[in-house]
């Protein structure tokens, strides 16, 4: 067999695999685009779970006509430029692949309008088999991104697909971590055209609101809350007591540099504090935000960027594990009778 390149269209259909594992990774996606495109509201409406649509409207900066296509397009993007920016990564996106993978896998409908254009333009492309089609549009500034019948030209991938409740269960998941990182963005999110989830905007500094509407009232009214500096980390933890302990670990979230992350190290150093503090075997709740310089952290492990390599990782466990240990100490006594286990 001689070597061949691959049509455009496959290329980007084995890229999907990566970056679009299910319904969830594509709210994923297109949510963190609109963050990086500076919205301040961003409204997520799901049909069946996602697998017949998922469709997303913000108010950000928009797509010009003329970029509708290379927005499409795979390696195609506005984030970075060179090396350089690769390794000082602050925006959410950088692969230019999610609409590319996305648009190679799906019927999809971008709307858009830039605030200095004075009308909407609209890309339709169904699985890229045939060229993306331009229409004059009516929109809002802003952008809206219609994501239908998902998979529906690879049936391996839809054969995975889990039933609506799971799939819609991974996207509120998603949503919740995003809503977590982001106070300051008004998010909503519909299934079947009930509204779920509405997280209005709350000031950056006031993230215990959004904590309180995300992860629950109670939680935060128990959570032991620390703040440490060491060496150019930052380590802001909210910290579930034994009155909040689960025996599921779905009230775990922590962030890297504002990017939800299901990161083991993470994981690992929080665990071996609560289990040093209070020798808890249950699911300790927490919500933690890690900041690093974004130059001794490595986003690019995976396409869909659920794990980090940090440059000192012996270092961040530790010093996690540490500042979660003296928190959880230091409010024993407040907290009076310690863990009942
Ligand atoms: P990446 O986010 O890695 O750059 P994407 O394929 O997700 O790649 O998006 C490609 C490009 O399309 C982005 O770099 C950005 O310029 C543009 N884009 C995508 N979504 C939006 C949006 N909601 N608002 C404005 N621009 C967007
Ligand atoms: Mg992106």
């Amino acid at each position: 067999m001689s070597i061949k390149l691959l049509a455009p269209q496959l290329a980007n259909q084995i890229a999907a695999g990566e970056v679009v594992e299910r319904p969830a990774s594509v709210v994923k996606e297109l949510i963190e685009n609109s963050i990086d495109a500076g919205a301040s509201r961003i409204d997520v409406d799901i049909e069946r779970g996602g697998h017949k649509r998922i469709r997303l409207r913000d108010n950000g900066k928009g797509i010009a006509k003329d970029e509708l296509e290379l927005a499409l397009s795979r390696h195609a993007t506005s984030k970075i430029s060179n090396l350089d920016d690769l390794e000082s990564i602050l925006s959410l996106g950088f692969r230019g692949e999610a609409l590319a993978s996305i648009s190679s896998v799906s019927r999809l409908t971008l709307t858009s309008r830039p605030r200095e254009q004075s009308e909407a333009w609209q890309a339709h492309c169904e699985g890229r088999e045939m060229q993306v089609k331009l229409n004059p549009a009516a929109h809002p500034d802003g952008t809206t991104i219609d994501v239908a019948d998902l998979f529906y030209n690879t049936p391996a991938r839809r054969k995975f697909l889990r039933t609506e409740k799971t799939e819609f269960q991974h996207i509120e998941d998603v949503f919740k971590r995003i809503a977590l990182s982001h106070p300051s963005i008004t998010l909503n999110l519909t299934h079947n055209d009930k509204p779920v989830r509405r997280f209005p905007a709350v000031a950056q500094d006031n993230r215990s609101r959004r904590i309180a509407a995300v992860v629950g009232k109670k939680f935060i009214d128990n959570a032991i809350y620390t703040q440490v500096d060491y060496e150019g980390i930052t380590l802001e933890a909210w910290l579930g007591n034994e009155q909040v302990l689960r025996s599921s670990s779905d009230c775990q979230f922590s962030f890297v540099n504002g990017r939800g992350m299901r990161d083991k190290l993470i994981l690992h150093a929080i665990r071996q504090a609560y289990e040093s503090a209070w020798g808890v075997i249950e699911q300790p709740a927490f919500v933690v935000f890690l900041s690093v310089s974004p130059r001794d952290v490595d986003v690019n492990v995976h396409p869909a960027k659920h794990e980090v390599r940090f440059q000192q990782s012996r270092l961040v466990h530790d010093f996690i594990c540490k500042s979660v240990l003296d928190a959880l100490i230091d409010t024993q006594g407040e907290l009076g009778a310690g863990p009942v286990i």
